[in-house]
């Protein structure tokens, strides 16, 4: 190799160095602006003095390099910065992977949702019509292994005139049933006023689909010290999604586990669509556990199966499962719940055989 060339690479490589610490010392410079802006509510994007800036360096310039190629040498360097003050927001809110890297483990009693634990099952009846009814449900999922028990006391109905749920008396014939069969009790509120009731009866508060994005309920939910699942709006974005998980931590409740349960699309086969990618990104994004409702997300008692296969398959940490005596004569969602023998048909195809002994509910994972 030529001397005079062998010299001069030294030369560019002490200058490779010089521009990296020149580089690091001006992306932290950045991220020190960044966490400014950010205290004060300002975007860490301006037009106006990121051209400032390149008028400055484009009127410096000796060359060789033309005033085009420094301006797209800047931009790229103005990108990243961007980048890191981007990622350093993330990191504030505290639902995020990047503020917390392993995953939350939520507490049911003694059962365990998220982090490596099996996945769990919450079975139960859409809604909790009267005592025969909840005591028949509890006995049958308690006796094939599953522990957590959901059925709803006060259900947000489209239509007025339908059934709205037994209110306290729904909550109490809950607890009574979860009671008697070793059960613990997951109920929807609607209402920030109910959750004194709330805190007596259930060991898990649901927010339901409705209500992801009511601000209040949130906030008062988000300072009791039960633990929540928080279910997917109906429309909601997947950063909407996990904003409304962000209130609930902010205000002090870190049990909180997020529930997909399909979102309103265009197809008409299925009640909602499943969105599995949001099972994924929910469990990259946030430390938090997901679960997938399988009920309400295809309608459909045919694709329980295939939806929960897929749910476990993305990630989820567990499924959510309507299951009544006699779904005919259901008083809400008659057409997608299972009845036993469904229920059982169900288990069999989604569970490993050890599952059905009594304390286990291990779902097929993957
Ligand atoms: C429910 O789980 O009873 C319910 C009403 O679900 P969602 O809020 O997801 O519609
Ligand atoms: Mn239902």
């Amino acid at each position: 190799m030529d001397e005079r060339i062998e010299a001069l690479r030294r030369r560019i490589d002490d200058l490779n160095l010089d521009l990296l610490r020149l580089l690091s010392e001006r992306a932290a410079v950045a991220e020190a602006i960044g966490r400014r802006q950010t205290e004060l509510g300002l975007s860490h994007y301006d037009p106006m003095r990121e051209q400032a800036m390149l008028d400055a360096l484009v009127a410096a310039n000796r060359g060789p390099f033309s005033d085009a190629v420094v301006k797209s040498l800047f931009k790229q360097v103005f990108q990243a910065s961007m980048l890191l003050e981007q990622e350093q927001d993330k990191a504030r809110y505290l639902t995020s992977r990047r503020h917390r890297g392993e995953d939350t483990v939520v507490w049911i009693g003694d059962v365990p949702i998220g982090g490596d634990h099996p996945a769990v099952l919450i079975a139960g009846p859409c809604a909790i019509e009267s005592r025969s009814q909840v005591q028949a449900t509890a006995a049958h999922v308690a006796a094939r292994g599953v522990r957590l028990f959901r059925g709803g006391a006060y259900k947000p109905r489209t239509d007025p005139y339908s059934f709205q749920g037994l209110g306290q008396e729904g909550l109490r014939l809950g607890r009574e049933a979860c009671d008697a069969h070793g059960l613990r009790f997951v109920a929807e509120i609607m209402d920030a006023a109910d959750l004194p009731a709330f805190e007596d009866h259930v060991d898990m508060i649901q927010v339901g689909a409705r209500n992801m994005q009511n601000y209040c309920l949130l906030k008062a939910v988000g300072r009791s010290r039960r633990p929540v699942l928080l279910k997917r709006g109906l429309a909601a974005t997947i950063e909407e999604w996990i904003m409304a998980a962000e209130y609930l931590l902010y205000e002090g409740n870190a049990q909180v586990v997020l529930c997909e349960r399909g979102i309103r699309t265009y197809e008409r086969f299925t009640r909602n669509t499943l969105d599995v990618s949001a099972v994924a990104l929910a469990k990259l994004e946030t430390h938090l556990p997901v679960l997938v409702d399988v009920t309400h997300s295809g309608g459909r008692r045919d694709l329980l199966v295939p939806l929960t296969k897929a749910a476990l398959a993305a990630g989820a940490d567990g499924i959510m499962i309507e299951v009544h005596p006699n779904p005919a004569v259901a008083l809400s969602d008659q057409k997608q719940q299972v009845d036993f023998e469904g229920f059982d048909a169900y288990l069999e195809a989604t569970l490993f055989p050890v599952a059905l002994s009594p304390g286990r509910t291990e779902l097929y994972r993957g």
